[in-house]
């Protein structure tokens, strides 16, 4: 009965497609593909409970105290000297403490976007960015990519034409095309931005998590005038539950991204921070990496090679150096939406495409992750799927 007193963009709110086929998902004995959640196996219990107490015990009042909007402040110096390390020079008062990554593209578009705005991303792109956004009633302009990540070429000209307020980029182990923008083109981001004087928002959620080849320098490293805004998590290297991600954004949308964030929430938890810098402080990102990069690193291993054994011919696939997703593109014949239903039948599940497509198609695409399913589910997974085909 409320619905005609509620806002007008409130019929732009949807439920992500990707929550409401989870639902399906909680059936018995089902293997889920469809997911990013990381593997249970990866979470330091036990370390938490530690770092929770001592927290708790030698600065209790403080953990329980309301704290400043940016966060914790020695977290965000952890950080900053973190970010250093791949090539990013950033001081702590330009790190903004949110609530996971997720808060810090709502809190971008409600700085930057007004109704009826230019936003240019990747197609496809990550589907919880493109609802966020969506939220502040912007218009998406897609860029295509291939295995090399956007294709930078069109940048420009899509640039010029549209004047978006920003280019919203997942450069590293992408989500969901699993695929990783190639140096020569992260250095044409940052001419054309420089060039035209565009924001980019470069999403780093899964850098740390690279298998195979060589690390390539963040984007935000080449950046010298202040035009890129970089954003990172600790939830897949350490625990999505924290709720921590962090915005590097320039000094005068840094006001404004604070001024947000208090109409918002007033600040992030100030005990999680703490606890989290106290498990920083101890160097527990130098065991998770590598324990998280050995077991995905399989997993991912393991299912490319089941692709290869089961799907059917004129399928192809990404084959990610990193990350937690392997993106497919079936045969034009196939309708992955539809073929989910099947899917389930069988005790399967993947998401399908056509979720991350900000403006439409995508219908014989399907994104596969990897990192939530136990080895030797995988292969009877794939099988399982290549059987409704
Ligand atoms: N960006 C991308 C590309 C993601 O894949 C995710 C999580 N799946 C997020 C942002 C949000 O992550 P969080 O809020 O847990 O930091």
């Amino acid at each position: 009965m409320w619905n005609e007193r509620m806002a007008k963009r409130t019929n732009l709110f949807e439920s992500s497609v990707i929550r409401e086929l989870l639902k399906l998902t909680a059936k018995k004995d089902l293997i889920s593909f469809a997911g990013g959640l990381p593997g249970p196996e990866t979470f330091p219990v036990e370390e938490f409970r530690e770092a929770s107490n001592k927290v708790l015990k030698d600065n209790g009042i403080q953990a329980l105290q309301y704290t400043i909007t940016e966060g914790y402040p020695p977290l965000r110096e952890f950080l900053a000297s973190y970010l250093s390390k791949k090539g990013i020079k950033c001081n702590a008062k330009n790190i903004l403490l949110t609530n996971g990554s997720q808060q810090a593209l709502d809190l971008i578009a409600k700085v930057m976007c007004d109704p009826g705005d230019h936003i240019l991303l990747e197609e496809p792109s990550y589907l919880g960015a493109i609802q966020a956004f969506t939220a502040y009633e912007t218009k998406f302009i897609t860029i295509p990519i291939d295995k090399n990540g956007t294709l930078t070429n069109f940048l420009e000209e899509k640039v010029k034409k549209y004047n978006p307020k920003f280019v919203y980029l997942l450069p590293n182990f992408h989500n969901p095309a699993g695929v990783t923008l190639s140096l020569d083109r992260r250095k044409e981001v940052i001419e054309v931005a420089n060039k035209t004087g565009t924001l980019i928002i470069e999403d780093d959620p899964y850098g740390d998590l690279r298998y195979t080849g060589e690390s390539l320098s963040p984007i935000k490293s080449f950046d010298t005038n202040d035009n890129v805004i970089y954003l990172g998590t600790f939830s897949k290297v350490l625990s999505p539950g924290v709720r921590i991600g962090w915005i590097v954004a320039p000094d005068n949308i840094m006001i404004k991204l604070v001024e947000a964030k208090q109409g918002t929430d007033l600040c992030s938890s100030p005990f999680i921070h703490m606890v989290v810098y106290e498990l920083c402080k101890n160097n527990i990102l130098d065991i998770q990496i590598p324990k998280i990069k050995k077991i995905y690193g399989e997993r991912c291993k393991l299912m490319l090679d089941a692709i290869e054994k089961y799907f059917p011919e004129g399928s192809d696939w990404t084959k990610p150096e990193g990350g937690l997703f392997i993106w497919v593109q079936l045969q034009e014949k196939y309708n992955t939406k539809e073929l989910f239903t099947k899917a389930i039948e069988k005790n399967v599940a993947y998401v399908p495409g056509f979720c991350f497509y900000a403006n439409g198609g995508g219908e014989n695409t399907m994104r596969l992750n990897f990192s939530n399913a136990q080895n030797d589910m995988i292969e009877v997974g794939i099988k399982r799927l290549s059987e409704i085909f």
